[in-house]
């Protein structure tokens, strides 16, 4: 297979020729070439994208007929979801259930931003001023950079691109350059759906060649960002060039705090989806357990019992549960975190290493980990891991609870399992995060906005603010 750009409506190869091996991560196989793009492609697919938003071909389109456009990319990711599945399996090692449920969620974000398209007819307000009218009106934001990370490759590209062609901009996508896959697909599907030439451009390539031109480059308006805190720094920096907007979506360091009175066994169930959903790899990933005191032994003993059983494999076989880490690089640095938490005197209690498993040793496999008799200040308690290293820590009040779920510098998202409602909400209130559940773990959907607190970012994703989020507001004032 091999993956080309996307720039000005046209399918091409890097201006160097160059090329990236894509690998599997369950097999290590080569699964495609895809064109490297660098800085040279990012300034080309900008200028296209700078061209069709000054030439007005997309945001004076009828928000409708937009709309229909954006409708008809989701009916086409319908149509071609086993194909899409398959490649966001190949790509990540992720088990096929998990790309299905992606691209059932990914075409319902773009039904919602298709829906939005044409709804906001600005708003009358009162004048103060005699013999006059005020009207305020949201308009696109114009060319819009768009960079996402490798854990969920097309469902991160679909919470951009969505709402960014619904409110009329143009862009430039830059997926990761490891899992660029169904990125690629997507623009296939977006180009058959009728999105106008030069409006959705697709570079490939590295974050710090096409990403950071993105960022830096004056002709850009607006940045939406999803991958790590590190990088989300530099390229806050580099927008400052131009005084872009920015939207920041970082990492988490999630608590899930599970009080006595808790459903136990859904207490239990959602504290292994929590953490060992697509092994770990999820910003909202609740790697950080708070057990009440007094249920501590036999919640742990249950909860390492089925982590036991995992079942590590093939993303493609119908009884796997868990695939692969997505690289050899960031299986060391899970490997790393497991020694710094023992040198920091946390308990090992399960996993820690790789598999033993014959049949796994050509993919990066990381065994389920759980870390006993942690505290607060352990970096492993406090940095993101991004693998299925949970911690373990206790609590005996209910303010002892909030306290150490707040105390870390993220604040993307956290969950509350208790029976007692209203402690649940007084909880789910004090948390300091963007997404907080009561008695479940990980449900998001189009219709609500994503995002965090703290440095887990700013700006919102899905739900009405997100595409608000494109959009400037402008306040026509008319003397009459
Ligand atoms: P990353 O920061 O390494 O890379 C993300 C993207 O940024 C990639 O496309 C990469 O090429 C690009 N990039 C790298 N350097 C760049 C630079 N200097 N300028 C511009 N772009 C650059 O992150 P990752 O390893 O791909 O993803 C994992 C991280 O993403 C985790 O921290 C995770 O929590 C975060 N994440 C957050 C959310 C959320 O909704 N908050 C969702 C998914 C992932």
């Amino acid at each position: 297979m091999h993956l080309n750009q996307f720039i000005n409506g046209k399918w091409v190869p890097s201006t160097t020729n160059q090329t990236r091996e894509i690998i599997n991560p369950f097999n290590q196989e080569i699964i495609a070439e895809a064109s490297e793009g660098n800085r040279e492609d990012a300034k080309l697919a900008i200028a296209a994208a700078r061209k069709a938003f000054d030439d007005g071909v997309w945001s004076s389109t009828p928000a409708t007929e937009r709309g229909a456009v954006v409708r008809t990319i989701g009916e086409l990711i319908v149509r071609d979801k086993e194909e899409l599945a398959k490649l966001e399996t190949l790509d990540t090692g992720k088990t096929i259930e998990e790309s299905r449920a992606d691209m059932d969620d990914i075409a319902q974000v773009f039904f919602y931003f298709a829906g939005l398209a044409d709804k906001d007819g600005g708003e009358i307000i009162e004048s103060p001023l005699p013999h006059s009218t005020s009207k305020v009106v949201r308009e696109p934001v114009g060319v819009c950079g768009q960079i996402t990370p490798w854990n969920y490759p097309l469902l991160q590209a679909a919470w951009k691109l969505a709402p960014a062609l619904a409110s009329g901009n143009t862009l430039i996508l830059k997926p990761s350059e490891i899992t660029p896959l169904t990125s690629v697909k997507v623009f296939e599907l977006m180009e058959e759906a009728g999105v106008p030439k030069g409006v959705a451009n697709l570079v490939l390539g590295a974050g710090s060649e096409v990403g950071a031109e993105l960022a830096e480059n004056t002709d850009v308006d607006l940045i939406s960002f999803t991958g790590g805190i590190e990088t989300g720094k530099t390229i806050m920096q580099a927008a400052s060039i131009n005084v872009k907007k920015v939207a920041l979506e970082l990492g988490g360091k999630n608590p899930n705090i599970v009080f006595a009175d808790a459903n136990f066994e859904v207490a239990i169930d959602q504290a292994l989806n929590a953490v060992f959903f697509h092994a770990g790899q999820v910003c909202s990933a609740g790697s950080r357990l708070l057990i009440e005191e007094s249920i501590h032994d036999e919640f742990v003993e249950a909860l390492v019992n089925r982590a036991k059983e995992i079942k590590l494999g093939n993303g493609f076989d119908a009884n796997t549960q868990s695939g692969p880490l997505i690289s050899a690089e960031h299986r060391e640095k899970v490997a790393q975190y497991v020694a710094i938490g023992k040198n920091e005197g946390a308990t090992l209690t399960l996993g820690g290493k790789q598999p033993d498993d014959a049949e796994l040793q050509q993919g990066f496999f990381f065994l389920p980990t759980i870390f006993t008799n942690c505290t607060e200040e352990m970096r492993i308690v406090q940095e993101e891991v991004f693998g299925p290293v949970l911690t373990i820590e206790t609590f005996s009040t209910k303010e002892e609870a909030i306290a150490k779920a707040n105390n870390t510098i993220y604040g993307l998202a956290g969950a509350v399992f208790t029976q007692d409602i209203d402690k649940g909400e007084e909880v789910a209130n004090k948390l300091r995060m963007g997404t907080v559940w009561i008695n479940d773990f990980h449900p998001y959907f189009a219709q609500a906005p994503w995002g965090g607190y703290k440095q887990s970012g700013f700006g919102r994703e899905l739900g009405k603010i997100g595409f608000e989020e494109y959009t400037e507001v402008k306040h026509i004032f008319r003397n009459t």
